[in-house]
């Protein structure tokens, strides 16, 4: 009987040597958890891959294909590919060759029609306008021996019969439009030749754990993404402009959250209400020292929550030299006041390539919406681009920098995303927030 799976493959992970039951274990429970909803029977590791079957009375397509675009969206996957299992008979793997074949033709045709679409050109390509690719071939595998056929023969005979099905197109060894896969694996055999690209990277709950200094523009969100792309749980930290400004960017810090939800990296969200401290800090020092002094301070509170959550390093979104924060000297005047690694992902990416990523995982548009945090609140007309530490140090004895920071870890809130399956909240803070007014309530 022929039956429709997922087929999940790794490619960083297939490096890791002893490690590599670890790594593969903790893909399968993030995907487990990703595909809560989904009716899946079960996720299995076979022979360099896992395998995700689905529960028999709702094995449709549509359901396998969503199944397929939610696992390349999580971190350690390099491809989804939508399979057939079949017995180790003849008839039955080389039709499932013809119907992936078919259905792997139909995703290109479609994948050109919106590439045409999308760029606009109404000049519609051949591949686009026949049915979808004019060359294929055959790649089979054994991971056993104990199968009768050797793949050069099982390569000849799935060939033969998609050549006949398809006589109008072309075996190309070299550089097929279309491979079909042909896998023979313990006792069954797996057929595909449709894959989705997955997005790489290690599973989250690998790498250990980080705070992510999140605002709401565009950078941050894909710093996050990319440090959970590597296997790290990633605690966000929000400044929020409260009471001064309104919570708008908090709530556009949850929308990003909940795009960044595919990844299932994201830990507790923190969020400081930062405005009071603020305009303390601005009444205090010299007004072109102001902003080394507000990210000294959101510096100092990121560590404190790292330290709450055991996380190792902090993460932001800085780029060398985008903004005034970003020179060397003004990074450097920061970090001094931390102890922990600070992780700076996109530090050489220009604004393109961060807008693109953006776009790709979904927060691009969230970001280019306005709302005031505390970055746009008191902010210099002439901020220090190149501050000197002397400088720096003589403006911070201008305020009492120790109490605000017990101020505002006494005022500190959070919400509880639930997407990351390997994420434990410190149980330190479950009496420490048992003691925090109505405000400090997880949101959700
Ligand atoms: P982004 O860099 O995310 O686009 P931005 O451009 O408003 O936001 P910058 O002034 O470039 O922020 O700040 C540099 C980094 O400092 C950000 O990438 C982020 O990591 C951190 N940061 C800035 N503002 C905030 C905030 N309100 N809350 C938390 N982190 C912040
Ligand atoms: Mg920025």
């Amino acid at each position: 009987m022929i039956s429709r799976v997922c087929l999940v493959h790794y490619h960083e992970i297939g490096l890791k040597g002893k490690n590599r039951a670890r790594f593969e274990n903790q893909l399968i429970v993030n995907l487990r958890h990703a595909l809560k909803d989904y009716p899946v029977q079960d996720i299995k590791r076979i022979s360099g891959h896992l395998r995700i079957r689905i529960s028999d009375d709702q094995a449709d397509e549509k359901i396998l294909e969503a199944i397929a675009q939610t696992v390349s969206q999580i971190p350690g996957v390099a491809r989804a590919s939508l399979a057939f299992r079949t017995a180790q008979q003849e008839e039955e793997f080389c039709q499932a060759a013809v119907d992936a074949l078919t259905q792997a033709a139909a995703a290109r045709a479609a994948s050109t029609l919106s590439g045409l679409a999308a760029s606009g050109s109404f000049a519609v390509s051949a591949a686009a306008s026949s049915d979808g690719f004019e060359t294929f071939k055959v790649r089979a595998r054994r991971s056993a021996t104990d199968y009768h056929l050797h793949t050069l023969e099982l390569n000849r005979l799935v060939g033969s019969v998609l050549c006949e099905h398809f006589p109008d197109k072309k075996v190309d060894v070299h550089n097929p439009d279309i491979v079909v896969h042909v896998n023979v694996v313990q006792g069954d055999v797996y057929v595909y030749a449709h894959s989705l690209v997955g997005v790489g990277g290690l599973p989250v709950g690998t790498a250990g754990k980080v705070v992510s200094l999140l605002s709401s523009g565009i950078d941050s969100p894909v710093a996050s993404w990319m440090v959970g792309r590597r296997g790290a749980i990633v605690v966000p930290v929000h400044f929020s402009g409260r009471p001064m400004t309104s919570d708008a960017s908090e709530y556009l810090c949850q929308d990003i959250v909940e795009k960044l939800k595919s990844a299932g990296s994201i830990g507790r969200m923190y969020v400081v209400p930062f405005g009071a401290v603020q305009r303390e800090i601005s009444l205090a020092v010299p007004q072109s020292l102001r902003i080394i002094m507000y990210r000294r301070m959101m510096f100092r509170i990121a560590e404190r929550v790292a330290r709450l959550e055991g996380a190792q390093a902090l993460v932001t979104g800085e780029s060398l030299g985008q903004v005034a924060s970003q020179t060397l000297e003004n990074i450097t005047a920061t970090n001094e006041v931390v102890d922990i690694p600070v992780f700076r992902p996109l530090i050489g990416s220009d604004k393109q390539e961060i807008i693109a990523r953006a776009q790709q995982i979904g927060t691009f548009e969230i970001s280019s919406q306005t709302a005031p945090d505390c970055c746009t609140l008191f902010m210099p007309r002439r901020p220090e681009t190149h501050a000197r530490l002397r400088e720096v140090h003589a403006a911070e004895a201008l305020f009492d920098f120790e109490a605000a920071l017990e101020q505002l870890m006494q005022q500190i809130e959070y919400i509880d995303t639930g997407d990351c399956p390997s994420y434990k909240p410190p149980r330190e803070l479950r009496t420490y927030h048992a003691t925090l007014g109505p405000a400090a309530v997880p949101i959700s």
